[in-house]
């Protein structure tokens, strides 16, 4: 299998591959990425050089994505001369946040109400803006993630400065109040068989997931299933499909949408009988899905966001319990280093271990 990409999530696909019964190539920038360790080859070059997915090409039977910073038509081409799973069309959900929330809005699915302008000067921007009751998020439709290309505005002056900003399509919204937020990860397999994670509660600065927390509460369990499956069917899914949820008073709204492991599923790795790695490689790769059952009661995973000084990897593996992922990258403030999990049968005693283990390596406090 090859895998365009070699962040974090190629890595941890590498960690699962050999239990699958899967070669990984990874078509990485540099052999210092973070993948760079743990997959089985490399092929050096950009996801955007077609020249360099076709010598991935070369080397493997099935392509799938640690990213979804790639160039549509080009992947397009590439599922011509070998698997691509996701396919081009189905990858055109997550590449483009605008086309993602047009087919949401056309099967019926709840988003936040919104408008996709590609100018300041669209005739509807102005009467959208003076209609909203908060201020306004804008977002870039291509290219952002953990964040980037999202712009909370003060005011319509700073939002229509935003979208001179942006390249291409902007998604502007109102800054909704959240109750709170979920995230269901599912896989799907080459038949179209799905099996469900159980769902999860985010926390969510800046753009950037916190921590995430096995059990959520058991009221959106059946919504937050039902619509990840129809979304899976609906964008002809092969591998992970995460749903990014909010939860308003108006009840629950879908925010984003992701077709490979999400940063939300990594508590699957020690929490579940099978993590969202081995069941995406399972998956890509033609084969049957593993069991998605949890083995404890509660899983907290808290990400490692560099604070201003470094901790120490081997401090946070001290704390009882705590599994430490280190994604092998340099250390800077505001970057995401890595990741720890506690299971346990008692949430309140996860919570607080995974986080006395986050702050050992020197993670940013929960509030930052
Ligand atoms: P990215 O693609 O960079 O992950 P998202 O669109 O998922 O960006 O937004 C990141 C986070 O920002 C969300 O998880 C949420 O916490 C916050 N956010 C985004 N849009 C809104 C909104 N309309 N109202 C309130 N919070 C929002």
């Amino acid at each position: 299998m090859g895998v365009v990409g070699g962040g974090q999530l190629a890595r941890m696909m590498g960690e699962a591959a050999h239990a699958v019964n899967v070669h990984l190539t990874v078509l990485a920038a540099s052999p210092e990425d973070a993948a760079g360790k743990t997959c089985d080859s490399l092929v050096l070059g950009d996801a955007r050089d077609a020249n360099a997915l076709a010598r991935l090409a070369d080397e493997v039977d099935v392509v799938t994505f640690d990213h979804e910073l790639v160039d549509l038509e080009q992947i397009r081409e590439l599922g011509a001369v070998v698997a691509v799973r996701p396919s081009a069309s189905a990858l055109a959900f997550a590449v483009d946040k605008a086309h993602q929330r047009r087919r949401l809005a056309a099967i019926g699915v709840a988003v936040p109400r919104h408008l996709i302008v590609s100018s300041v000067d669209d005739p509807a921007l102005e009467p959208f803006l003076a209609s909203l009751d908060a201020p306004p998020v804008v977002k870039s439709a291509r290219g952002g993630y953990d964040g980037r290309g999202v712009t909370f505005c003060a005011s319509r002056d700073d939002a229509r400065a935003a979208i001179s900003a942006i390249e291409g399509d902007a998604v502007i919204e109102e800054h909704l109040q959240l109750l709170g937020e979920l995230s269901q990860v599912l896989v799907r397999d080459v038949q179209g068989h799905v099996a469900l994670y159980p769902l999860v509660t985010t926390l969510q600065r800046e753009g950037m997931c916190v921590e995430t927390v096995f059990p959520a509460p058991s009221d959106f369990a059946s919504e937050a299933a039902q619509l990840a499956s129809r979304i899976a069917e609906e964008a002809d899914v092969v591998g992970v499909l995460a749903v990014e949820l909010f939860v308003t008073t108006e009840g629950l709204m879908v925010n984003e949408v992701a077709l490979r492991p999400h940063n939300t599923g990594h508590w699957t790795i020690e929490g579940t009988a099978t993590s969202q790695f081995a069941n995406h490689l399972l998956a890509v790769s033609g084969q049957g899905l593993g069991a998605t059952t949890p083995t404890e009661a509660a899983v907290v995973m808290v990400n490692v966001v560099g604070a201003d000084e470094p901790g120490s990897a081997l401090a946070a593996a001290e704390i009882p319990g705590a599994h430490v992922h280190d994604y092998g990258k340099s250390w800077r403030p505001g970057r995401k280093l890595g990741h720890v999990t506690v299971c346990s049968s008692d949430v309140t005693s996860a919570h607080v271990r995974a986080w006395q283990s986050a702050r050992a390596y020197g993670t940013r406090t929960r509030e930052a």
